[in-house]
């Protein structure tokens, strides 16, 4: 690829992120890098916060990012107003404000694992998604996601059976299941849909696919991610994408994502502590998006002396992301030229906070925001 090419788009709501999009290693630049006429693979990023919690309606949005080709959109995550956040960026179709529509331009959507933050807004696409768009589409949606974790080798039942469950019998279902239920929980909407208004069956327009790890594969949640090569998930004349486990012990399946276009590679990293298997599959991506925790602010959320509950989150949050601190080494070990963070813990900290914690990496660093655009 021309590195010559390699620019930084300003998208809409992101006028604001120059300052940011120029730094590098916490240095500021005189200017933003100038905006292209035309890029054709774009990252988009539509929401960066992390965590099961609205940040009191911080405007960073929830966790959910895009890849762009040309004129077809592949989501990643479905975090809080990620719907909203398609059409602020610019990744929806032309057409009257009057008229609803615009996501006939999503082909495939991926979920990295199914903790809250990532699918909160799932249900926008099945209940929405029949007026905004996808009914012009001339294939359904692709979506794929983690598959279901059996009852007896849910991380969930061997917590100790004291544990008040939900759905103990099938504690861990996966995406598909997950899309069955929603299904099944909103039938009084979607069979009026059907019925009153002329719509087809959702099943028409989205494809759900679980992700099959291979056989023999010995992942579990106590051993989320066993070193393995990268699995095609899904391609097309745009992208080819493919999936490897990573290490965010309990939660167990999670991936990250690798998307290979003719313009360069985006790797996701999902939800993970440092992980052989992302540095495995990010090796030489134009872009890494990696998820990152501020340590200092995790340690003083709660009061000492630590509750159970409170030692448990703090426990959660220490071991199973990613310390920003480690995040340079990382990026350097993966030969990544540009490292995006995303999934912010907290996405309230100054980009200066971020930065100065970055060590160790010689190519670009950017703290990511809600619309942020790069293109390859
Ligand atoms: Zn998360
Ligand atoms: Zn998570």
């Amino acid at each position: 690829m021309d590195k010559t090419r390699r620019k930084v788009l300003t998208g809409a709501g992101s006028l604001a992120l120059g300052a940011t999009l120029g730094s590098r290693r916490g240095s500021r630049a005189a200017s933003p890098d100038p905006v292209p006429t035309q890029a054709r693979t774009r990252l988009v990023l539509l929401g960066v916060g992390a965590g099961r919690t609205a940040w009191r309606g911080c405007s960073c949005g929830g966790i959910s990012s895009a890849v762009a080709v040309g004129k077809d959109v592949y989501l990643v995550d479905f975090g809080r107003g990620w719907l909203d956040a398609y059409y602020a960026a610019g990744l929806a179709s032309p057409g009257p404000q009057a008229r609803p529509g615009g996501l006939e331009t999503l082909r495939a959507a991926f979920i990295t694992h199914l903790h809250a933050d990532h699918v909160v807004d799932y249900s926008e696409l099945l209940l929405f998604g029949s007026t905004d768009g996808l009914l012009r589409r001339k294939s359904p949606v692709q979506i794929h996601g983690p598959g279901a974790v059996p009852a007896q080798r849910s991380a969930f039942l061997a917590s100790g059976h004291h544990v008040d469950l939900v759905n103990p019998s099938n504690p861990q279902p996966g995406t598909r299941e997950m899309t069955e239920s929603l299904y099944r929980g909103f039938a009084s909407d979607l069979n009026d849909n059907i019925t009153d208004s002329g719509k087809p069956n959702p099943h028409r327009y989205l494809d759900v696919h679980d992700i099959v790890l291979p056989a023999g594969l010995q992942a579990s949640f106590a051993n989320p991610a066993p070193r393995m090569r990268p699995l095609p998930v899904y391609r097309d004349e745009n992208v080819a994408v493919s999936a490897i486990l990573v290490n965010h012990r309990p939660m167990f399946p999670a991936f990250a994502f690798r998307f290979e276009t003719a313009d360069g590679v985006i790797v996701f990293s999902g939800d993970t502590t440092r992980c052989e298997n992302l540095i495995e599959l990010a090796q030489g991506a134009d872009i890494l998006v990696h998820e990152a925790i501020d340590l200092g602010w995790a340690r003083n959320l709660f009061p000492q002396p630590l509750s159970f509950a409170h030692a448990a989150k703090l426990r959660h949050l220490t071991q199973a992301h990613t310390d920003a601190a480690v995040l340079g080494e990382i990026a350097s070990a993966a030969r990544v030229k540009t490292l995006v963070l995303s999934h912010l813990a907290p996405p309230t900290l100054p980009d200066s906070a971020w930065l100065s914690q970055i060590h160790g990496f010689d190519g670009k660093v950017v703290v990511g925001k809600a619309h942020l655009t790069l293109a390859l």
